[in-house]
């Protein structure tokens, strides 16, 4: 049976959406993001389709492949999708992208973006009425010759990765935005395949080699006491869905293990307690490092897992950033988001890049001219231009220490290559990457095998027979 693959808009860091083609006359999307750069919002593109798309899975909760979602329910029945489309995804995907849904349209609504204001009624079509929650390996029949099936994709919680198989033996694996190796609070990816036909292959780190996350986890410590021996705050930029969650428990851990000082935890971040919630009412799916952290031990129930487990932590507001900024006392600061362009992270490292006892750490992607990209190269002494929330801007002097630290929930290259090693598919499909990523992801890959390589542009279609 021929496949076809169609990369609408999964060649870059974007909103993403591609689309499978079967010989039987299947048809599925995987994503349908939302681009969220500095010039704005941006929906996928869609190119002419000569069929109606019957499915749609998603692989996780991240806005940019869930942000447009709710945009489906009126391309229903129009040029795209099938009447009765059926979304696929894990519970978890389904709770998280409730929630970042809910954020966006607000967000957009105060920006005046109205079309991607998306109402209660929109976003329950696609996460209640059309959405089929499945199982990591659980399998389901999209067709007689057609089944798909999702494996575990580390990155974030629910994060899965599709993998396609038809009834004559072809195999296609979608790796969506994963990681092999494990995190804080999320295991790796899982996939116990090999000699597959296809496989399409995140390449956002191909360029990169992460530093490994033990190193990562020993830099926050050194970063947490160079401040405190000085009485001087840290403050991390987080994203709210899983960075956070996996900074927060690190920094516990370290403070068990009597790495770092008893000082004070705050978490800052408006999605923040909504998304850690849904990490602990799923805490099944969450790796547990030790005994004493497992759900199961007598008393954790009772508590109230969440409680127990980010024991010492306290989540505030903008009243209390402001307090805090005035108190002479240590403390360390998660804060929303990522990137310090704009929420919490925004306002903490405005009110404390003045001080040089103080320390502001980015912990994941800075895209290019953001704020955090421009913070990292300020020179210590000099003027940031920070965006205030009324579109207006205002200058910084950045006497604080500035650093970065890699908490990738991304494979890099080593990990990548690692994984098509294993997996031995015979085309690779670079997606999800820049140019350089993913031309030098190939030139990797090209050395350990003899896959063919595939750098597909927007709007490209490949046919695999
Ligand atoms: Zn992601």
């Amino acid at each position: 049976m021929s496949v076809k693959l169609i990369i609408a808009d999964g060649d870059d860091i974007g909103p993403q959406f591609n689309i499978l083609e079967f010989g039987d006359g299947t048809s599925i999307g995987i994503d349908f993001g939302l681009g969220v750069g500095r010039s704005g919002p941006s929906v996928p593109y869609t190119p002419e389709l000569k069929r109606l798309i019957q499915y749609l899975v998603v692989t996780h909760a991240h806005l940019d492949h869930i942000g447009s979602l709710p945009l489906l329910a009126d391309m229903v029945g129009g040029r795209f999708f099938e009447p009765n489309f059926t979304i696929y995804g894990t519970k978890a995907t389904r709770d998280l992208a409730r929630l970042m849904l809910i954020d966006s349209s607000n967000i957009n609504r105060k920006r005046g973006n109205l079309g991607l204001a998306y109402s209660r009624e929109a976003i329950a079509e696609v996460l209640e009425d059309r959405y089929v929650p499945m199982r990591f390996r659980d399998t389901v029949d999209l067709s007689p010759q057609v089944t798909m099936s999702l494996y575990r994709a580390g990155h974030i919680l629910g994060a899965g990765m599709p993998f396609f198989a038809t009834s004559n033996g072809f195999r296609i694996l979608h790796t969506g935005n994963f990681s092999t190796a494990d995190q804080r609070l999320i295991a790796g990816a899982e996939f116990d395949q090999s000699g597959i036909d296809v496989m399409v292959l995140d390449s956002t780190y191909g360029g990169r080699t992460h530093q490994s996350r033990m190193l990562s986890r020993l830099r926050i410590a050194e970063l947490i006491n160079r401040a405190t021996a000085r009485h001087g705050k840290v403050v991390f930029g987080v994203f709210a869905l899983g960075r956070l969650q996996e900074v927060i428990q690190i920094i516990l851990d370290l403070k068990k293990a009597e790495l770092i000082p008893n000082i004070p935890v705050y978490a800052d971040g408006g999605l923040a307690w909504g998304v850690t919630d849904i990490y602990f009412s799923h805490f099944s799916e969450l790796r547990w490092q030790n005994i004493t952290d497992n759900p199961f031990a007598p008393g954790m129930m009772e508590k109230g897992l969440k409680e127990k487990m980010f024991e010492g932590v306290t989540f505030i507001g903008e009243e209390e950033r402001e307090r805090l900024a005035n108190d002479s006392e240590s403390c360390v600061v998660a804060a929303t988001s990522g990137m310090f362009d704009f929420g919490p992270s925004r306002g903490h490292l405005r009110n404390m890049a003045d001080s040089p006892l103080n320390i502001v750490c980015a912990t994941g992607y800075q895209a290019e001219e953001s704020t955090g990209d421009l913070l990292l190269s300020t020179e210590r002494g000099s003027v940031l231009s920070l965006r205030t929330p009324d579109g207006g801007r205002e200058q910084i002097t950045v006497n604080c220490e500035v650093e970065r630290v890699n908490l990738s929930a991304h494979s890099d290259q080593p990990e990548l290559c690692g994984f098509v090693t294993r997996v031995k598919p015979k085309h690779v499909v670079l997606t999800h990457g820049s140019e350089s990523a993913k031309f030098r992801l190939a030139q990797a890959l090209a050395q350990l095998g003899s896959w063919k390589i595939h750098i597909p542009v927007k709007g490209e279609e490949i046919e695999f027979d």
